[in-house]
Order: structure tokens, then C-alpha cells, then sequence
């Protein structure tokens, strides 16, 4: 049994926590140098002939060898790999997928981590196959996660799919991955202190489900990532374990809580509009992990000011008072474009806005304040702690590295509390009625602001 069938083992029984089964299902992963050489093994598993799918990156990275592997063990396979420098997960690439598919093929072999992955998910739920990766970098946890990450109509989406079967990574290959998509995969793990945190926070103030066996597998997880923090950077294959475990783990235990809770909170929701104004707007835009690990130290510094928050039941409500959903909704769209008529109608559904639901949460707030502080400094470490990992990796430790300026980071600080139905540390300060303040004394700038009608004054 591999090592994480070991730490997958006890979840087939109920959770001695909160009485769920979390049994992810049939998933084998393989991590480790030389591991290829059970490809032959694996695909005989799945099916007698695979229909291979990588783009001209991964292709060279892995897909060559993988072929040569198949070809001495006398199996058979389709190859489609795609065409030109980028491959974006939209519409045309997953045409080009299901149009170039040979119905021949009993299973699939995607080579690739990110989008490769993310588009053979897709084909293997629409063509009823099973599918096996081969992975070719530790870059984000999305390995084993049961959706896609896609564009639809010029709109970022995620949308449901199947999670590869087997999962092979082959430390020899992925350790010699561009060193940003290694930077990239510590700083999706590093993201999860958030994360965790979040969805505590969230237990406490709005009864969601929360899971502290699935927590402390994905606490131990970035423990193990950072302790290597130094040795990603020398591509140590131990290090370089760590984070693809890490990632794989990540991205199953979303499954296994049934929600996103344990892999994403406000860090990546900065990361979501970064890439939703990059689609829009042009702005600058990086890898996933690469942004949620500067976002991190973004989140680690709000939680640091929140520590010193001394809640008020006046100002709050004063606050909600003088909120101008009208004006929320032209500064949604000013500055996220035309991804904002979706965070729209999910307020409608949701109304965390509406004032009833904000003074129960309030009440709430009020009461386990010290627990709530407790949760922040047991989770989240230290901005110094954070940018001292990011530099350890060599990866941007500042949002001006990613090219973005205070004005717009306080404004996607804002913005994150909308982004998806879940309770995130930006939403606690807008319920304090000192979201607006905290954005503004956090991120300063002096120049005038362009495409944002700045905060309703609160008085
Ligand atoms: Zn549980
Ligand atoms: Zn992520």
C-alpha cells in the first residue's frame, strides 16, 4: 500500500470526530523516484488501451518516456497532444478534446498537472472512462480534487468532473518542473492556514460543518511543506515529495469534507479576482499557487490587525446601516467587469448583506470573540513567519512583485467577501463595520482612485 493509501486508510470507517464516513473512494497515488516504471502495471489496472492526452510542454517532460514505458510492455494507445505555447482550459481546448477522443480507448493517461489534468477530468466524466495521471509538476492541489477549473463564455468556472483513479508523480520528473510551479504548490499549501482557520471561524459564527480529523491531515500536510521550505528551492526530491503529497492529500479532502473548506478561504479569493481582472481587464496575472502564497501574506497581515480588533455593537450596526447595496453592485462591476453578475445573484440567494442575518452573526461574534482570537493565533502564523517561507522558496513575497498596486489589493480585499457563499475573515470586519477602515489603514494610497467609488463613508 502506498503511503497515502496508509493515511487514506482509517477515513473508510466513520470519523471518531463528527461521525462522517469520509472515504474519498478508490483513489491510488504513487509519489517517488523511479515510480514510472509501474506505469505499465497501473494502466493494466484501468483498462488495455489508454487514449494519451498531454500538451507540448508535459509531452516532452514526461509523455515521451511514458510512451517508451508502454511501448516496451507491448501496450497500445491513442496520443492527442495539443497544439501552440498556452493551453487554456475554455471551450476550444475541450472541443479539441472530445472531437480528437478515440472510442477505442478504455481508459485515459493525461500527462500534465494543471490545466492538462483539469481538461482530462472533464473527458474522462463525458466518455465514461477512468483516467490515470502522470503528473509533470507540484504546482496546485487541484491532482485529486473532484472539479475543473475552466473558463465558459470568457467566465472563470469550476465545474464538476471525475478525479483521476491513479495518480503517479514521479519525483524525477517533477523535481526538475520550472522552479515557479514548485514555488507555485507551497504557496497553494502555505494557503491553507487560512483556510483552516476560516472554517473554524465559520463553525463558530454561522454553525457551517467543520471537520477537525480532516483539519489536522491537511495542518500536518503544510508542516511537512514548510519544514523542506529550503530544499524546494535545490529541487530536493524530499522536499519536492512533501508538496506534491501535500497538494494530492489538499485536493481529496475536499472531497472527503464535501467542501472546499479545507484547501481555500480568502487567499484564494484574491487569487479568483486576480484572474478575473486579468480576464477582463488585462492586468497582470500569475500562477494559481504562485498568488495564493503572496495572498496568504496578505491574509496573515488582516489577521494580525484583527487581533487587535476591540469589537463594538454600535458600530457595527451603524455600519450596515449606512451600506448601499446599490453602490456595492456598480463597484462589483467596476472593478471585476462581467464576472460580477454572478457574485450578484449569489447575494441574492444568500443575503449576507441583508441586516437580520447580519445582526445574528453579530451577536454571535460578540460572544466568542476571545474564541475567535484563540482559532487566529493557533492557525495563522505571523506575517514575518509567512514571508520568511515565501523567501525561503524564492517565491514573490510581496502583492507589488505580482505587479499589483495597495489601491487594488484593498479593493480585492474587499471583493473577497463576495466571491463565494462562504464565511471568510473580510466578511467578520464587514459584520464589525470595520472592513472598509481596516482596508484602508492596511493598504494606503494616496492616488486617486479610478474605477472605484471609495467605501460609503460610515458615520
Ligand atoms: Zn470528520
Ligand atoms: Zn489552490
Amino acid at each position: 500500500m502506498s503511503d497515502i493509501g496508509k493515511i487514506l486508510a482509517p477515513f473508510k470507517k466513520p470519523c471518531p470526530a463528527c461521525g462522517r464516513i469520509h472515504d474519498p473512494g478508490e483513489v491510488r497515488a504513487e509519489i517517488g523516484s523511479g515510480v514510472m516504471d509501474q506505469l505499465p502495471e497501473m494502466i493494466g489496472s484501468l483498462g488495455r488501451k489508454p487514449f494519451v492526452l498531454a500538451d507540448p510542454r508535459t509531452f516532452e517532460a514526461a509523455g515521451k518516456r511514458a510512451l517508451s514505458i508502454l511501448k516496451d510492455a507491448g501496450i497500445p494507445w491513442s496520443l492527442f497532444i495539443y497544439k501552440g505555447e498556452t493551453l487554456a482550459p475554455d471551450e476550444r481546448s475541450m472541443g479539441a478534446a472530445v472531437m480528437h477522443f478515440d472510442y477505442s480507448c478504455d481508459c485515459i493517461l493525461a500527462v500534465g498537472s494543471g490545466t492538462v489534468n483539469d481538461l482530462a477530468k472533464l473527458l474522462s466524466r463525458i466518455s465514461g472512462r477512468p483516467f490515470m495521471l502522470l503528473g509533470t509538476a507540484p504546482s496546485m492541489d487541484g491532482f485529486a480534487s473532484s472539479s475543473s477549473s475552466m473558463i465558459r463564455d470568457g467566465l472563470k468556472i469550476s465545474l464538476e468532473s471525475i478525479y483521476p483513479s491513479i495518480i503517479l508523480c514521479d519525483t524525477d520528473i517533477l523535481k526538475k518542473a520550472p522552479l515557479p510551479m514548485l514555488q507555485a504548490g507551497m504557496g497553494d499549501m502555505i494557503a491553507k492556514y487560512t483556510s483552516i482557520c476560516e472554517w473554524r471561524i465559520s463553525n463558530l459564527v454561522t454553525g457551517e460543518y467543520y471537520c477537525p480529523v480532516i483539519a489536522d491531515l491537511i495542518r500536518n500536510c503544510v508542516r511537512q511543506c514548510t519544514d523542506h521550505a529550503e530544499g524546494l528551492k535545490r529541487r530536493d526530491p524530499e522536499a519536492v515529495e512533501a508538496v506534491t503529497k501535500g497538494l494530492i492529500l489538499a485536493g481529496l479532502a475536499m472531497t472527503m469534507a464535501g467542501c472546499s473548506r479545507p484547501a481555500s478561504g480568502m487567499e484564494h479569493y484574491f487569487s479568483h479576482i486576480w484572474d478575473m481582472r486579468a480576464q477582463e481587464f488585462g492586468t497582470p496575472m500569475g500562477l494559481h499557487g504562485i498568488q495564493c502564497g503572496t495572498a496568504e501574506l496578505i491574509c496573515a497581515r488582516v489577521y494580525d490587525r484583527i487581533l487587535q480588533v476591540k469589537p463594538d455593537r454600535e458600530k457595527a450596526l451603524a455600519s450596515v446601516k449606512s451600506f448601499r447595496y446599490d453602490h456595492w453592485k456598480i463597484d462589483l462591476r467596476a472593478f471585476l467587469g462581467k464576472s460580477a453578475d454572478q457574485l450578484v445573484l449569489l447575494e441574492e440567494k444568500e443575503g449576507k448583506y441583508d441586516p437580520a442575518s447580519h445582526s445574528r452573526r453579530l451577536e454571535k461574534i460578540l460572544d466568542s470573540w476571545d474564541r475567535i482570537c484563540g482559532i487566529i493565533r493557533e492557525e495563522v502564523p505571523s506575517p514575518d513567519k509567512i514571508r520568511e517561507i515565501l523567501k525561503k522558496t524564492g517565491a514573490p513575497a510581496s502583492f507589488e512583485e505580482l505587479g499589483h498596486t495597495s489601491e487594488e489589493v484593498r479593493t480585492a480585499f474587499y471583493m473577497t467577501a463576495d466571491i463565494r457563499d462562504k464565511y471568510i475573515g473580510s466578511r467578520l470586519l464587514w459584520d464589525l463595520g470595520i472592513l472598509y477602515e481596516i482596508g484602508q489603514e492596511l493598504f494606503p494610497d494616496e492616488r486617486p482612485v479610478a474605477y472605484f467609488t471609495d467605501p460609503w463613508p460610515i458615520d
